[in-house]
């Protein structure tokens, strides 16, 4: 077994001889499987969470009302979760009670995909109810049991799906794949934040095309914050050509530049992204633009920052260029101010040696001294802006 396995094995042992069943369980025993790099390693257990508690000394409540309990082990942390079905669907979100049960056959038979349905005991040996080895070997991505009826339970499975599909790039079978197109309008109910991790999670996929054509296909984009109107613009996306994209700076920038979004902020607003990935993908954009039609000036690489100067490279290989971010990184590095406050002046010296109080007149003139100091028109000395600023105020009067 993989080390990630073999560090949470005491862990197992520990809830065994309390009396209990504990087995590795979900994503990380499909990324073993799949031959693929494991992330966290998810135990489920027979125990229920307060037992949970009285066996480990650390513990976290992370979700304790799903049955879920973190537990801090050797170092390392796992989430502990009890065996549960969900009994009564709400608004086909998801469900407000879950029951937890004794048996891991129960528990594996609510979970969304084949694939995501099978256990591991501690010595490696796989439980795999569903044929969920088949449909890794195959690259099939399967719902537990029908289709139609598990996305009622939860729509947001038929976005994990596509997620899978570019994720992973497997294929969706048939009847899932069918489902989707069917039952598309039930994400209507899901929040958008679930919708946004699934949306982005499918954009830093190794096969987009995968995920966003059946994505655009089936309808579900329609339910996606101010898609609805985007189909064509959204094919463009799912053709566009280029690695894996590595951050979600990148997704949300490259989406918002070839779907050609007018409003950045209240767009990625309506995504519930954070008032920092909204800055940062407002900035970038208007720096994209400008970089596919112009090198960097210097009024530019100023303005944008090492983070977004790096972004921007890294978006015009998608946009068909070749970006150079060592190139443009190192014309910043020698750019002789890199914020405001690296003038050699503050607007209060400028104050006191025009004798003017402030104003909007002196936002403007430190923009002008910003911009002649980044085009070497103007050394950054104090004297020489003092003296620039003063003769400008004379000319103004
Ligand atoms: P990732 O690599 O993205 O973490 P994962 O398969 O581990 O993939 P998680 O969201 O971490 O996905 O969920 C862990 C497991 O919980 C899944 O493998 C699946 O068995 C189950 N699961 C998660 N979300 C759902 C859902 N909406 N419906 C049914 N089962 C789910
Ligand atoms: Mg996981």
């Amino acid at each position: 077994l993989p080390d990630e396995f073999l560090h949470a094995v005491p862990v197992i042992e520990q809830i065994e001889d309390a009396g209990f069943s504990a087995y590795f369980v979900g994503g990380s025993v499909r990324d073993f499987l799949l031959g693929a790099k494991i992330h966290d390693v998810d135990i489920a257990t027979s125990a229920f969470p307060e037992e949970i508690k009285k066996i480990f000394p650390r513990t976290v409540d992370v979700g304790i009302e799903h049955g879920t309990v973190l537990v801090l082990s050797g170092g390392y942390q796992y989430e502990i979760t009890t065996f549960r079905t969900e009994s009564a669907y709400q608004d086909f979100r998801r469900p407000d009670s879950v029951t937890f049960v004794r048996t891991l056959a129960e528990d594996l038979k609510r979970r969304d995909f084949t694939m995501n349905a099978l256990a591991m005991t501690k010595e490696g040996q796989i439980i795999d109810l569903f044929n969920g080895m088949q449909a890794i070997s195959d690259k099939r991505i399967e719902a537990v049991g029908n289709a139609g009826e598990r996305f009622h339970e939860d729509a947001l499975r038929m976005l994990r799906g596509l997620r899978f599909a570019s994720q992973l790039d497997f294929t969706l079978s048939e009847s899932t794949l069918s489902a989707i197109y069917e039952h598309h309008k039930l994400l209507e109910k899901i929040s958008v934040e679930r919708i946004n991790v699934e949306f982005v999670k499918m954009m830093q996929g190794i096969n987009r095309h995968a995920g966003l054509l059946p994505f655009i296909a089936s309808g579900c984009y329609r339910y996606c914050p101010d898609l609805a109107d985007k189909s064509v613009q959204l094919l463009t996306l799912a053709g566009m050509q280029g690695p894996p994209i590595d951050s979600e700076e990148l997704v949300w920038l490259l989406v918002c530049h070839v779907l050609e979004v007018k409003e950045v902020k209240q767009f990625l607003r309506h995504w519930k992204t954070s008032n920092k990935m909204m800055q940062q993908v407002d900035q970038a954009l208007s720096a994209l633009q400008f970089r596919l039609a112009n090198d960097w000036t210097n009024s530019w690489l100023y303005r944008s920052g090492a983070d977004n100067i790096t972004l921007v490279e890294s978006a015009l290989t998608y946009c068909g260029k070749t970006g150079d971010a060592a190139g443009a990184l190192s014309r910043y590095a020698a750019l002789p101010i890199k914020k405001v406050q690296d003038l050699a002046v503050a607007g209060s010296d400028i104050m006191s040696a025009t004798g003017k109080r402030g104003g909007p007149w002196l936002g403007k003139c430190i923009k002008e001294l910003e911009q002649r100091v980044l085009t070497f028109q103007l050394e950054n000395t104090y004297d020489a802006l003092i003296d620039y600023a003063t003769t400008r105020m004379e000319g103004e009067k």
